[in-house]
């Protein structure tokens, strides 16, 4: 193993140190780093979800047998500050305006299936001189050009530089990349460090911070380009620790600031607001290109192909990402969209990916299962001392199984960030997950939370 693989895998291992629960190969992100970016080519078909991130899904404004130019708007709900656009990824044909499974909410949503024509790519929008235009000006190009996190929350990003504007002191980049499949964030770092710092600069320039901190688990020397770029524009780098649950937000700001965010605010009340790197990307590509945000990098995880990093088109099935790599999706038990922590179990294979996608892993049936053998709590209390955010999982279960609301709402599932952390140290092997989520709509606060 080269040195520099060493450092990255004990840096990323000191992370999961908890015993108990079930088995991630740390590998995957090590070896991923290295891959360079492939870009998947559209399918034939593409079904393109129109919503694609918290809030609502804005209101489709094509129609059946009409034609769209790729970067063409597919809806719209400017009334609703959550909703963002989302624009066609090729030059096509709208074949239906339907409701199909959404990746987000698993449920029936308003999609529409574009039958492609071809791959070519012209930027739909003007290019935009951040020189000449106001603030103002470039936050709503943001907004119509459909950016919304790309860390894997999907809260619209123009609604948190609006939240900051001359409120905040800093902006802090989250450049940590946690998961351990996900590799992209850190390839882009290594391939388009220009681009990315360019995104930075603008958003910091829309919100008015005096301060920019870039937040990562890297080493000094390990990204000498972007370290380079990052000094010669006085931005501050903060090398975090390699806690996985650190690189969540709220979890940054008090690593990075020394600033509790309260679970009933934001990080702007505080001071700050925080960006993913892949967004300051899609930032700049849509100021400077008048590119909107339609494709994302990702990482694709099998052990048979090993660790890919991806650039896909929104709408493209998860089996064309398959049939790009040579793999056939009846091959694997499981596979999950996202995060290996977080992330969704699909079954079929035609869900398209979204912008909320970072990674995709497949695992055959003879690889272990994290929930195969769930049994009953042993209150072993371990899921409580991992839990970053000090709610006692184990206990909102039980209150949620045995029907306590009052107990429940004292719990406060809501604060719950959705690491994963709970399930992969528990020995029950209990799949925490359906029913933090369920325990979290019964106690639902009316107040969305940024990330
Ligand atoms: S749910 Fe129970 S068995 Fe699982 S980690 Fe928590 S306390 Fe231990
Ligand atoms: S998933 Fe939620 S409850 Fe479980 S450890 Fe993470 S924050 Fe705590």
């Amino acid at each position: 193993m080269a040195k520099n693989d060493k450092m990255r895998k004990d840096r990323i291992q000191k992370k999961f140190k908890e015993e108990g629960g079930f088995e991630i190969d740390l590998d995957i992100k090590i070896k991923a780093i290295d891959d360079e970016f492939s870009e998947v080519p559209p399918a034939d078909e593409m079904r393109v979800p129109l919503r694609q991130q918290v809030g609502s899904a804005g209101d489709p404004i094509v129609e059946e047998g009409q034609q769209v130019k790729y970067g063409q708007k597919l809806s719209e709900d400017e009334d609703d500050a959550l909703t963002v656009p989302v624009h066609s990824p090729v030059n096509g044909t709208v074949k239906e305006v339907m409701r199909y499974e959404n990746p987000l909410s698993g449920a029936p949503e308003p999609t529409v299936i574009i039958e492609t024509k071809d791959e070519e790519r012209e930027p739909y929008y003007d290019p935009m001189d951040p020189d000449k235009v106001s603030r103002d000006e470039m936050i709503e190009r943001v907004r119509e050009t459909g950016i919304v996190g790309q860390g894997g929350a999907v809260f619209p990003t123009h609604a948190k530089l609006k939240d900051a504007k001359d409120r905040v002191s800093h902006l802090i980049i989250n450049a940590k990349e946690s998961d351990p499949n996900v590799a992209c964030d850190a390839r882009l770092m290594i391939e388009e460090p220009e681009v990315m710092v360019d995104g930075i600069k603008l958003m910091a320039a829309m919100i008015g911070a005096d301060n920019v901190i870039f937040a990562t688990r890297t080493t000094e020397g390990e990204m000498p380009k972007l370290e380079k770029i990052l000094k010669r524009e006085g931005i501050e780098i903060a090398r975090i620790r390699p806690n996985y649950s650190v690189g969540y937000g709220r979890l940054l700001v008090t690593e990075v600031l020394g600033k509790e965010v309260p679970d009933d605010k934001n990080p702007t009340d505080v001071g700050a607001l925080v960006q993913n790197v892949l967004t300051a990307y899609a930032v700049s590509k849509a100021i400077r290109d008048g590119e909107p945000l339609i494709d994302r990098g990702l990482t694709y995880y099998s052990k048979d192909v090993g660790g890919k990093n991806l650039w896909v088109r929104q709408g493209t099935p998860v089996s064309k990402v398959f049939e790009f790599l040579g793999e056939s999706p009846g091959k694997y038990e499981r596979v999950i969209l996202g995060s290996v922590m977080r992330g969704t179990w699909i079954s079929d294979p035609s869900i398209p990916i979204i912008k909320a996608h970072q990674g995709i892993i497949a695992y055959k049936e003879e690889e272990p299962h994290p929930y195969e053998d769930q049994t009953w709590c042993i209150r072993c209390g371990y899921c409580n001392d991992v839990c970053p955010v000090d709610i006692y999982p184990n206990l909102i279960i039980e209150a949620q199984d045995i029907g306590d609301t009052d107990w429940l709402q004292k719990l406060n599932p809501g604060a719950c960030i959705d690491c994963g952390l709970c399930a992969y140290v528990c020995p029950s092997h209990i799949n925490f997950r359906p029913k933090m989520k369920k325990a979290k709509s019964e106690t639902s606060k009316s107040k969305l939370k940024q990330i």
